[in-house]
Formats: C-alpha cells, structure tokens, sequence
C-alpha cells in the first residue's frame, strides 16, 4: 500500500488527531509532514513564530518516540506535497479542516495535482458548518448556537497513536534556522513556551487549581485567574474537544459551565469565519459607523500611551506578553473603536502582529463584535473605559504591574493619574475623555 501524507496545519498534536489517527489505521506507512512557508511566515507575529518553532520540536520528538518523525520542509506546500507523493507514491493527504481563506486555497491546490485530500475534524469541538440554524449556513448570533452547540453529538476523544511507520528513504528536514525570531511585530519579554508538553502541563495544571475558580474571577483584571491556553488552542497543541471533556470531567460546577462557555465561543466564531471568509477585512454587518483617520492616536494607542491607564496596561501586556486578559481586550478594543472612532482593522491587525494567540477567526470576530460591525445583537453597546477600570480592577493593582509610570500612585488613584494635583512624571495626560 501506498504511504498516507499527513499535512500538518493548525494541529500540532500528537493527541485526538483524528488525521493522524486515521491515517496509521489506514496505510502501511505515514509521512507527517510541515511546510514552513515563508510567505506566511513573513506575515505573521514574532510571538507565533516563536511558538512555531517549538511546537514544531515538539511535535517532531512526540512522533520520533513513536517511530515515526516530523518532516519539514521549507517553501510551497502544494509544490513540496507533490515532489513527496512522486518520491513516495502517496496518493492520498489527510489534513486536519480549516476555516481560512488560506485553508481553502490550499485544499483546493492539493486536489489539482491529482491527490485525495480527506479533510478531517479536530479544527472545533464541533465542526463549523455541522449545527445551522433553518434555511442558513451558520449562526449569526451566539445564544442559539450555545443551545444547538450544547446538542450535538461528539466525536470520541483518540487516544495517541502507539506507532507511526514512516516510508524509507525520506529525508527528515530542519526546522529553519531563525524561524524562532522571523516575523513581525516586537518579541514578547514574556511569552508562553510552545508545544504539546507544555500546552497538556498547562491544562492539567488549570484542570487541578484554575479551573474552580474560573466563574468567579475570569474578569478581575490582576487575578489573572483564566486558563492561558488560547495559544495552544491556536496552533492545535491541544484538541478543543479535549479540553472540554476534560473541563467537564473535572465537574467544577460554575467553573466549567463558563469556561465550556468560552470554547464554544471559540467554535462560533470560526463557524462564522468559514461562512464569510472576508472577515478580516469587510465589516460582517455593513453600516457607516463614522471611522476617522488619526494616526497619533492610533499609534499612541499601539505603544500603551495613551494617558488613559486600563487602556495603556492592556496594550502594555501585549508587549510584554504577546497576550492580554480577555477585558483588557475588549477595553483597549472598545477604546480604539468606540471613544476615538478608529476602523476595527487597524486595531485587529495590531493584535494580530503582537498575539501569540492571534487567530483569523477570534481575532477578527471579536474585533468585529466590539466595533458593532460583527455578530454582537446590541452593536451601539455603552462602554466607558473608566467604569470598567473601577470595576475589573477596583485598586489599580492590574494598572501598576503593567505600567510603572504609575507605580507610586496607591490604590485606585492609578486609574485617574490627571486628577492628581501633581501628575505623574513621564506619564502623558488623556489623548481622549476617558469616561467619568
Ligand atoms: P479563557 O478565558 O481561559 O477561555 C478559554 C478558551 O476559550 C480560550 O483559550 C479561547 O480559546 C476561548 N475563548 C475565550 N473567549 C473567547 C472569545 N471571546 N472568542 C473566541 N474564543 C474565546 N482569542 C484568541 O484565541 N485569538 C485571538 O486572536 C483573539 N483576539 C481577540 C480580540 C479581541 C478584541 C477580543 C475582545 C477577544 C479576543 N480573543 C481572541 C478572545 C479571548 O480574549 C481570548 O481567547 C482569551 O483572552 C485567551 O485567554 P485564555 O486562554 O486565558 O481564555
């Protein structure tokens, strides 16, 4: 029998891979292979190349334990996927289903040369485009998904695979020397270690102590208190429909309702992404929402100089993380988008160029969802940045750890350093009213 090529994507993982899985089922022998293409690579955060890279190490010495290895390969996928498949006689791709543009464009080159592509779940913990609503493609608004999402029948969890059988005489490749520090976007001081041994660390780590707690504080700003495995969700480190299972096992009450909430979230913002691929660049619900040009602001906003402080710690911790706290997102979103009127884009391609997590779906959806351009049913919400400040980080704590301007600054006076007889030094005054 003829070799099954495995594409890896998005899927980093040697757990409930249900590519990967059918593949050793089916063939003699597999061939698991990844191109780096550097013009993704070049588009693409600093933070997530990093990431790559070691999720990549990773992923290499997971099959190597099981006998197989990780080929990598640098360049075109199409074109290096055809020089294999004559090398080999594969006949067959399997690959783990995207909802990108890209994602659709690579199927569809695949196909031409001639090959079976069998895409396959592991994307979601349903597959987008498996739940619609009557008479239409996807959800638009997220309640009645959640109650159709709730509904669906799942997949079983797969087990690793024992034994991965790699056809002879197939060079491995190098992962490429610098593909650690290529993108764009500034590196991150502080960012999450890749890979599927960290990312199963994290979630048995979240499963044992953060999980419990998750309902009650996965809003207050300094708590930190949310699972930090969004990235690992976004390179496929992890299955989403593992991570629920597991968070249901766990019967953390509250705790798991609400975080279950969250990876639902997750799935209706690709099943969105995948029934308008223009997400990224068209508003999903058109309307003149009076977008002004200013790029001071704009570029005050990216540096975290803003003068208003839960915005400039927001995008401070992006820096400095390549993450930012879920409110902090919406905050620094809502700023950008609602008090100074700047488009969406400008500010999701920020996030996109700095997130470890950084995701055409989530990113751009969410985006979307504050600026009321996307799925959100209330699009001209009220959000006062300083409310939300006194409210998510009621003694200033998140804004001192990220802001040191404002270090000397007790309590919740951080959030307000302009009502100060003598403000701070090096710290700029309010480039818009903040809110009262
Ligand atoms: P937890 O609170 O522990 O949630 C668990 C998981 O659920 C997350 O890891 C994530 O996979 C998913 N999730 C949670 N909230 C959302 C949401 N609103 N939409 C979709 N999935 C969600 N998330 C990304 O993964 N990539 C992005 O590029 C991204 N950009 C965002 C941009 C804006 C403007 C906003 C408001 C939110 C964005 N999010 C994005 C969603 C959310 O902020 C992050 O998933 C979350 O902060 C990651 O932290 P966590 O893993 O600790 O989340």
């Amino acid at each position: 029998m003829s070799p099954t090529i495995v594409l890896f994507t998005q899927d980093l993982r040697v757990h409930d891979h249900p590519a990967l899985t059918a593949a050793v089922d089916a063939g003699e022998t597999v061939l698991p292979l990844f191109v780096v293409d550097p013009r993704i690579v070049r588009r693409s955060a600093r933070n997530r190349c990093g990431y790559l890279s070691e999720a990549l190490a990773g992923l290499r010495a997971a099959l190597r334990a099981r006998g197989g290895d990780l080929v990598v390969r640098e360049g075109d996928t199409a074109g290096h996927v055809r020089a294999l498949a004559e090398r080999t006689g594969a006949e067959a791709v399997f690959l783990t289903a995207g909802v990108s543009r890209l994602a659709a464009r690579r199927e569809d080159l695949l196909r031409r040369i001639g090959l079976s592509v069998r895409p396959f779940p592991g994307l979601t913990v349903v597959p987008p485009g498996e739940v619609t609503p009557a008479g239409a493609d996807h959800y638009r608004v997220f309640t009645p998904y959640w109650r159709a999402w709730a509904e669906y029948g799942r997949r079983a969890v797969l087990p690793a695979p024992r034994e991965v059988r790699l056809p002879e005489g197939v060079a491995p490749g190098a992962v490429p020397d610098g593909l650690a520090a290529a993108g764009i976007g500034t590196a991150a001081r502080d960012r999450l270690t890749g890979g599927e041994a960290a990312a199963r660390a994290r979630l048995d780590s979240w499963l044992d102590r953060g999980l419990v707690r998750y309902a009650r504080e996965r809003d207050r700003l300094p708590a930190a208190a949310t699972s930090h495995l969004s990235a690992d969700l976004r390179f496929g480190c992890l299955s989403a429909l593992e991570v629920t299972e597991a968070a249901e096992a766990a019967r953390a009450g509250a705790g798991t309702e609400e975080f279950v909430r969250q990876l639902a979230w997750r799935d209706f913002h690709h099943q969105v992404a995948r029934a308008f691929p223009e997400l990224p660049v068209r508003d999903y619900r058109s309307g003149d929402r009076g977008w002004r040009e200013d790029p001071d602001a704009l570029d005050a906003w990216r540096r975290g100089v803003t003068g208003v402080p839960i915005v400039d710690a927001g995008m401070r911790q992006l820096l400095g993380e390549g993450f930012m706290h879920n409110r902090a997102r919406m905050i620094t979103a809502a700023f950008l988008t609602r008090t100074l009127r700047v488009h969406w884009r400008a500010g999701a391609d920020h996030f996109h160029a700095h997130l470890v997590d950084g995701d055409v779906a989530d990113d751009y959806g969410n985006w979307q969802w504050i600026a009321g351009t996307g799925n959100d049913t209330r699009p001209n919400r009220a959000f006062n940045p300083l409310r939300q400040a006194r409210r998510f980080d009621p003694e200033g704590d998140y804004v001192r750890r990220h802001v040191p301007e404002l270090r000397g600054l007790p309590g919740r006076r951080a959030l307000t350093p302009w009502r100060e007889p003598e403000p701070p030094d090096g710290y700029p005054p309010p480039i818009a009213d903040p809110g009262r």
